[in-house]
């Protein structure tokens, strides 16, 4: 193992706490401690910083204080949205949602636990791109449609949506619409009013804050029943004693995340742009998956052929640098990403993928590491494999 050099290229998984965020939560950790719900002063304190934490969020989105609600994670917000929305929709008789078929599995899993309810999941196919278009929104709805739930942006291939022109379309016709922006917050200009986006899920540990935090925006008027009962945190919408920490850690997260969001994405895009050119001038046989144009700016995506995508981890693991196949939450199992098999590549190839996901905090020298490294890495695999001997 080389011990001098550690590279981190996985900051779609998840990322460092910055020095900001870890500064703004520690003094909730050890001085000010208190229940945010109880009456003396250390939990006054607590109760206003998370008022201010909820204040950053709602700024950050364009969204007003009241409608945004903190939760654990990214799945607890998904899984509120969509099962709440599920609910209001099947009081009317409306029992139909829209999705995609690459959506995180945050969002695919809890479709499929309505379909066991008796709801219609209409799943939209993804282009060779990794991208729909309003139309097919627009073609899928219909009257008793409750909800359409379409990603921000993709956690594996890192395409953008057309989120406001979803969001257009499903306001004139009045459904709700919810977005997982997990991956998009922090990266793209997002304006839930403008967008017309109801519901909109975040997730701190992909912004620089701690594993364990997320929120929900729900747009005021929209009543989505509780997914946790309890307690009366959250204006009684979502109970559990608050997380003033992680809250305030947040709070920091995207307001830092979101104040440069066009100079931050001009030089990490150029990062993962030094990395794809150089990886498709000197590996022959690679593919890069998904849109160039409406992307992420910090996602490589790259199949090579003839390889495992696994035994391509293990040796940059090797060289200490540090990148995901597929979503890290499938990582372990041995099916091939959904996401690489919906835009349409064969099972050989989806096994033989790389994602690299690139942060403010990656520089150029990381980049030319894992330019030498990466085809040495390649090369030997393919010596290796009687696939590619074939
Ligand atoms: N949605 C997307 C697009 C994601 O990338 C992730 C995490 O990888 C999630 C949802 C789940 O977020 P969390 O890890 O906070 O539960």
């Amino acid at each position: 193992m080389n011990m001098n050099r550690f590279v981190y290229a996985d900051n779609a998984a998840t990322t460092q706490v910055s020095d900001s965020v870890f500064d703004a939560m520690l003094p909730f950790l050890k001085e000010k401690y208190g229940n945010a719900s109880s009456i003396y002063s250390i939990a006054h304190e607590a109760k206003f910083a998370i008022e201010d934490a909820r204040k950053q969020v709602a700024e950050a989105l364009g969204a007003q204080k009241n409608e945004i609600f903190f939760t654990s994670c990214g799945s607890e917000s998904d899984n509120w949205a969509i099962k709440g929305a599920a609910q209001l929709g099947a009081a009317k008789g409306k029992k139909h949602i829209i999705t995609t078929n690459f959506e995180h599995h945050a969002v695919l899993h809890t479709c499929e636990a309505l379909a066991k309810e008796g709801f219609e999941i209409t799943y939209l196919p993804v282009n060779e791109e990794g991208l729909i278009t309003p139309q097919q929104v627009a073609d899928a709805i219909r009257e008793d449609t409750a909800l359409v739930t379409i990603m921000y942006a993709n956690n594996e291939i890192g395409t953008i949506l057309p989120i406001p022109e979803i969001g257009a379309i499903c306001r004139e016709k009045n459904v709700l619409f919810h977005t997982d922006a997990v991956q998009a917050v922090g990266h793209v200009h997002i304006n839930v009013a403008e967008q017309n986006i109801d519901l909109l899920s975040l997730s701190g540990h992909k912004i620089h804050a701690p594993k364990g935090a997320g929120a929900l925006y729900i747009r005021k008027g929209v009543r989505i029943p509780n997914l946790i009962h309890g307690g009366g945190q959250e204006a009684g919408r979502r109970a559990g004693t608050e997380n003033n920490a992680f809250i305030v850690a947040l709070g920091q997260a995207i307001t830092d995340a979101t104040k440069d969001i066009d100079s931050k994405n001009a030089k990490v895009a150029k990062l993962r742009d030094k990395l794809i050119d150089g990886v498709v001038k000197t590996i022959p046989k690679v593919r890069v998956n998904g849109s160039m144009e409406h992307r992420l700016s910090g996602n490589a995506n790259i199949s090579f052929e003839g390889i495992e995508g696994e035994s391509i981890l293990l040796m940059l693991d090797m060289h200490g640098i540090c990148a995901s196949s597929g979503s890290a939450c499938t990582s372990g199992s041995l099916d091939p990403s959904h996401v690489l098999l919906a835009i349409g590549l064969p099972h050989e190839k989806a096994h033989g993928s790389l994602r690299l996901s690139f942060g403010e905090n990656n520089t150029e020298e990381d980049v030319d590491y894992i330019l030498e490294v990466l085809p040495k890495i390649i090369q030997r695999l393919r010596d290796m494999s009687p696939v590619w001997q074939a």
